[in-house]
Order: C-alpha cells, then structure tokens, then sequence
C-alpha cells in the first residue's frame, strides 16, 4: 500500500472518531488489566457483564485473592473458558501482591510475566494505562490489516511488526482502536459492510460487497480473516458455478 493511501485511511478514521476509547468498562488500571485479560476468546460485552458483578465486590489483587479462586468462578462462568481464566486470575493477583505491591506493572516483560497474559493484553495496557504506541492485534485488526492492505501478514505479530513500522506516527496511539472498531461494526469477518464503510475507495481488498446483492455474495465463505476470499477459492468456486449456470451472452 502506498503510503499516502495508508495516511488517508487513518485520517479518515481519525476523523470519524478523534478520541476512540475501549468498550471494556474499568476504573483503574487493575480492572483494566483483569477485563481484558478475561477478553481472550470472548466479546467485550460479556466481560463487562461479568465484571459489573465482580467488581463492586473485589476490584483490588488483595480482594479478589480473599476471594479465592471457587469463589470467582461464578462470576466468570459468563466469559467462557472460566476455569483457567479464575485461576490465572488468582495467580496474577498473587504475583501481583507479591510482586510488584498490588499495583499494575507497566513494563511488558513485567506484565507478560503475569498469569493469562500475553502480549496483546500487555500491549492494550501499555497502550491505556501507559500511554504508549502500542498496537495490539486481536482477530478484527488481523481481518482489517490484512484486508485493506494496511499491514499484511500472516501471523499476528507480523501484522503487529507491520503496522508498528508503517503504521505515521501521529496515528500509532489510537490506531489500535481505530482498527479493532472498524473490524468489529463494519470490516465484519461474514459480511463486511462496504457499502457505507468510510474508507471504501482506499482499501485494497479486491472482494468488497456489493451495494446491491449479487453473485459475490453467493461465492462467500465464513471462516478466514479474508472471508474465504482466497483467489485460490475463489476461482474455484467461480468455476463451479459456471459450469452449473453458463452465464448469458450479452
Ligand atoms: S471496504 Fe469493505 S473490506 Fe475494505 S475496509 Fe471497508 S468494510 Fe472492510
């Protein structure tokens, strides 16, 4: 991608959205840390709904130590995966009393060192609490680098190398929410809403959905950040269907 392509589409973003935020609910950098930790593999909207219970009653390591960890687990049970995530959450708050005083950590070595966390945790923290230019990559900005063309790869550290690279330096501080918005409400994984997306004319990927339904659509798969998109399936499935419907001379 052409770097002034890569400008325009963070201005644009930029615009719509000047000061995104995190649709995870906290109030200090503990909860913050505790919420997205609980993310891996499941919605925002199912964390907060299991932290607005857990919170109001234990928000601090010491608390939710006492707690212990049969007594968390069913305030996760919402989130998925909840019997290791209650205990890595008993294990990071340990660490964390023993470790560093009950208080968040803001070095990466420090936090991935936590129980349950990994690098894109530790980055959205530093990226929040801390202030930094992290860009976490969760599955919507794997789907919305790769697609665009914004910051292609195959892993999604490389996607974060790449984006962290070419990524203008006035948008590397929000360019994680930027990216994870737009992949969550409009580059969605099924059926991504290019008709009205913002940034349309500059995107790269060659399957966008049509403003009228028509035979893309049909050709669609689900499951890959490209929507099975490949030109390998694609042409595949093209074939097929022509052999099935011959299409009409004009
Ligand atoms: S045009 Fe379509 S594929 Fe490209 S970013 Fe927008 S929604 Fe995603």
């Amino acid at each position: 991608m052409h770097p002034a392509t890569r400008r325009a589409i963070f201005r644009r973003l930029a615009a719509a959205n000047p000061e995104p935020k995190t649709e995870l609910e906290y109030s200090s950098p503990f909860e913050l840390l505790v919420a997205v930790m609980l993310s891996a593999h499941t919605t925002d909207k199912s964390v907060n709904a299991a932290t607005r219970k857990l919170f109001p009653l234990a928000n601090t390591p010491q608390a939710i130590l006492a707690l212990g960890e049969d007594g968390v687990k069913p305030y996760l049970r919402s989130v998925g995966l909840y019997n290791s995530k209650s205990r890595n959450l008993i294990g990071l708050c340990r660490r964390l009393v023993e470790l560093h005083r009950g208080e968040v950590p803001a070095e990466r070595g420090a936090l991935e060192a936590l129980p349950g966390v990994g690098r894109k945790t530790a980055n959205v923290v530093l990226n929040i609490i801390f202030g930094e230019s992290e860009i976490a990559v969760d599955t919507h900005i794997f789907r919305v680098a790769n697609r665009t063309g914004l910051a292609p790869g195959k892993t999604p550290r490389a996607v974060e190398d790449a984006l962290n690279k070419d990524t203008p330096e006035e948008f590397k501080r929000h360019a994680h929410h930027w990216l994870i918005l737009h992949g969550r409400y409009t580059c969605t994984a099924r059926l991504p809403a290019c008709p009205r997306c913002i940034i349309r004319e500059l995107c790269e990927y060659p399957y966008k959905t049509p403003s009228t339904p028509g035979k893309p659509l049909a050709l669609r798969g689900a499951n890959s950040f490209l929507g099975n998109h490949s030109r390998k399936s694609r042409t595949r499935s093209t074939a097929g269907m022509r052999k099935r419907r011959p299409t009409p001379a004009a």
